[in-house]
C-alpha cells in the first residue's frame, strides 16, 4: 500500500480540524488534513462565534473577512420569546455587546455571528494559503495504529476508490461526534445522561424582518402552552434561517414533518420562503474521558459533545485547536519540551467538562420552563402568564445567552506548564469576564498608543512584557529563552493603566495568548522558569 509520511495529520475537516491546520500553518508547522467530505458544508450548524474564537481569528488576519461574512455589524443579537411572529412578545433579552464593531472593554473583538457555511470556506481558503499545509478530500480514515516513534492511518481514497497509509508523528482527530478513532482507542465518553432528539429546517425568507413589528432578533424562541420546543435562528442577519423543532418524533420520522407549515405556524402567517434541506440531529452533553492516547489526540466534537444552547461547543473546539497548535510546533521545532503535549488534556479537559456542564443546565432550565395553557391567549390570563413568564425566562435565561464570563474567563491554573501562585485566581463568572493576569488566564485585552490591543503583541513564540521603566538590556529571563532556543520578544509598556491591569512588572505570555509567569523582577531561576513553561522540567 502507498505511504504518505506527514508531522502532524488531522482527521477531519470541520471547522476545529480546519483551525489546528490553520493555527499549524501560522505557526510554519507542516501538516496534512483529510476529509472524508468535499469539504462544503450544505446544511447551517455553529453560527455564533464568541470574542475569545474571534480573538483567534485577529491572530491568523481573517476577523475583517469573518465580519464581512457574517452577521451585518447594525444587526441585533436580541433574543426573544414570543408566542409566533403573528401574536404575543413575552421577553427579550438584549445583548449590546455582542456584534458589530464598536469598542469593548474587555476584548479587540465583540462576539460575531458567522455561520459554519460562511466560515468553513474562509478558514479553508486560509489553510489552503500556507505551502505547508495540504488539505485532501474524499479521504476517509479507517483505522490506526500506533507504534513507539509513529501512528500509521489507513485511509480510503473514495474518488478512486483506493486505499493508502499515511505514516504521521502525530495525528489530531476532528472528525466529530462520530469518530472512528476515539472508540477504537477504548476512549469513552462520560457526563449528563441528557440525550436531546432535534430536527434542523434550513429556510430561506428574505421578506421575514417586513411581516412583523418584532423586530429583528439572532435568536427567537416560540413558546407555547406545550412550552419551547421550536426556534429560529438567524443565520446571516438577512434572508437565511434555521428553524429547530425538539422532540423525539421528528427526529424518527423527519420525513412525515411538514416543514412548510411548521414553519407558517412559526411566522403566524404566510410569507414567501424556500425550504433549502432538513436534517436531524441529536444532541448529547459528553466529554472524553481522555484527550490524548500516546500519539493521538481528540479535539473539537470528537472530545466533546453539547447542546448547542449555550453557543460553546465550536467556541470550545476552537479553544482546543488553538492550544495544541503551539505545542505540536513546538514540539517539531524541537524547543517544546517532552512534557509540554501532555499539558494538552490537563489544561482542555477540564474547559471541556465546565463548558459543557453549562450547556447541561442552561439545556435543562429551558425544559424546565414552566408555561400555561393560556400563554398565547387573548384573555386577561393569558396576559398574566406571559407577563410572569417573561420574568423567569429573563432570569433564567439571561446565563444561557450571555456567557461573555465563560468565553474569555477560562484558566488554566491547574496546568503543569504554568508557574502557579498560591493565592487562588479572581474567578470570572459565566456572564462577566474579570480581567487577571494570574498564571493560566488568558493575558487581558487593553488598547497601546499605536492603536493595537495587548493581545496583537501575542502568538509567534513567547512575550515579556515588561511595565514600568524597567531595564532595556537582555535579562537572565531573556538569555535563559535564548539559552534554550525558544523564540521571546520583549515589549516594553510605559501606559500605567495597562500596567495596572497587568498587576506585575513582567508578565510573561504563551503563544496562544494565555500567562505563563509573572513576578515584579527576574525570577531567581530564570532557566527553571523557561523550562517549566516548555514543558521541560
Ligand atoms: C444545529 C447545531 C447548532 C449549533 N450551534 C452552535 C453555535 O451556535 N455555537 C457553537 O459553538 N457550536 C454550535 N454547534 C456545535 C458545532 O456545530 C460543533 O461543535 C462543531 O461543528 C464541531 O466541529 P468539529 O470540527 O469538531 O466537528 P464537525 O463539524 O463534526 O466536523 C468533523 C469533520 O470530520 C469529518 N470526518 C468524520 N469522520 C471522518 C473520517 N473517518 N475520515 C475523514 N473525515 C472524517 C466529517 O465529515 C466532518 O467534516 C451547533 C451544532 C448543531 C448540530
Amino acid at each position: 500500500m502507498p505511504t504518505l509520511e506527514t508531522p502532524i495529520l488531522i482527521v477531519g475537516g470541520g471547522p476545529v480540524g480546519l483551525a489546528l491546520a490553520c493555527d499549524l500553518g501560522f505557526r510554519g508547522a507542516s501538516c496534512l488534513l483529510i476529509e472524508q467530505g468535499e469539504g462544503l458544508p450544505d446544511h447551517p450548524r455553529a453560527t455564533a462565534l464568541n470574542s475569545r474564537s474571534m480573538e483567534f481569528m485577529r491572530r491568523w488576519g481573517i476577523a475583517d473577512r469573518v465580519h464581512a461574512a457574517g452577521t451585518p455589524d447594525g444587526f441585533p443579537h436580541t433574543v426573544l420569546y414570543c408566542t409566533s411572529f403573528a401574536g404575543y412578545e413575552i421577553a427579550r433579552i438584549e445583548r449590546p455587546s455582542h456584534g458589530g464593531r464598536a469598542p469593548i472593554k474587555q476584548s479587540p473583538e465583540r462576539p460575531q455571528r458567522c455561520n459554519q457555511l460562511f466560515l468553513d470556506p474562509l478558514l479553508t481558503e486560509l489553510a489552503k494559503s500556507f505551502d505547508h499545509v495540504e488539505l485532501r478530500y474524499r479521504c476517509s480514515l479507517e483505522s490506526v495504529s500506533e507504534s513507539a516513534d509513529r501512528v500509521i492511518a489507513t485511509v480510503h481514497d473514495r474518488a478512486n476508490d483506493r486505499r493508502f497509509q499515511i505514516a504521521a508523528n502525530y495525528v489530531v482527530d476532528c472528525s466529530g461526534g462520530r469518530s472512528v478513532i476515539r472508540p477504537a482507542l477504548g476512549i469513552e465518553m462520560g457526563g449528563s445522561p441528557y440525550a436531546g432528539y432535534f430536527l434542523s429546517i434550513f429556510v430561506r425568507a428574505p421578506e421575514l424582518w417586513n411581516h412583523h413589528a418584532m423586530g429583528k432578533a439572532a435568536l427567537v424562541t416560540f413558546v407555547d402552552a406545550k412550552g419551547l420546543w421550536r426556534n429560529l435562528i438567524s443565520l446571516d442577519g438577512r434572508e437565511l434561517y434555521r428553524l429547530g423543532l425538539t422532540g423525539r418524533r421528528y427526529y424518527d420520522a423527519p420525513d412525515q414533518v411538514n416543514a412548510e407549515e411548521f414553519f407558517r405556524e412559526a411566522v403566524g402567517k404566510d410569507v414567501s420562503h424556500d425550504i433549502l434541506s432538513v436534517r436531524r440531529w441529536m444532541a448529547r452533553n459528553v466529554v472524553a474521558d481522555r484527550y490524548r492516547q500516546g500519539r493521538i489526540f481528540l479535539a473539537g466534537d470528537a472530545a466533546h459533545l453539547n447542546h448547542p444552547a449555550a453557543g460553546l461547543g465550536l467556541n470550545t473546539g476552537l479553544g482546543d485547536a488553538v492550544d495544541l497548535g503551539w505545542k505540536m510546533s513546538a514540539t517539531l521545532a524541537g524547543w517544546g519540551g517532552v512534557r509540554l503535549l501532555d499539558s494538552y488534556e490537563l489544561e482542555r479537559r477540564p474547559v471541556g467538562i465546565r463548558n459543557i456542564g453549562h450547556a447541561d443546565a442552561s439545556h435543562s432550565n429551558e425544559f424546565q420552563q414552566p408555561t400555561h395553557a393560556e400563554i398565547a391567549m387573548d384573555t386577561a390570563a393569558g396576559a398574566e402568564a406571559r407577563r410572569k413568564m417573561g420574568e423567569e425566562l429573563v432570569r433564567i435565561q439571561t446565563r444561557r445567552v450571555i456567557t461573555d464570563g465563560l468565553a474569555l474567563g477560562y484558566q488554566y491554573t491547574s496546568s503543569p506548564i504554568v508557574c502557579s501562585e498560591s493565592t487562588g485566581p479572581p474567578l470570572s463568572s459565566t456572564v462577566e469576564y474579570r480581567p487577571t493576569t494570574f498564571p493560566g488566564s488568558r493575558a487581558p485585552h487593553a488598547w497601546l498608543g499605536d492603536g493595537r490591543s495587548t493581545l496583537d503583541l501575542f502568538g509567534n513564540g513567547f512575550t515579556l512584557l515588561r511595565f514600568g521603566s524597567g531595564a532595556r538590556q537582555p535579562t537572565m529571563m531573556e538569555r535563559s529563552f535564548a539559552a534554550r532556543g525558544v523564540p521571546l520578544s520583549s515589549v516594553s509598556i510605559a501606559d500605567p493603566a495597562v500596567a495596572a491591569l497587568y498587576e506585575r512588572s513582567l508578565v510573561l505570555v504563551r503563544p496562544d495568548g494565555h500567562v505563563a509567569w509573572r513576578g515584579d523582577e527576574d525570577p531567581v531561576d530564570s532557566l527553571a522558569v523557561v523550562d517549566h513553561v516548555r514543558g521541560a522540567d
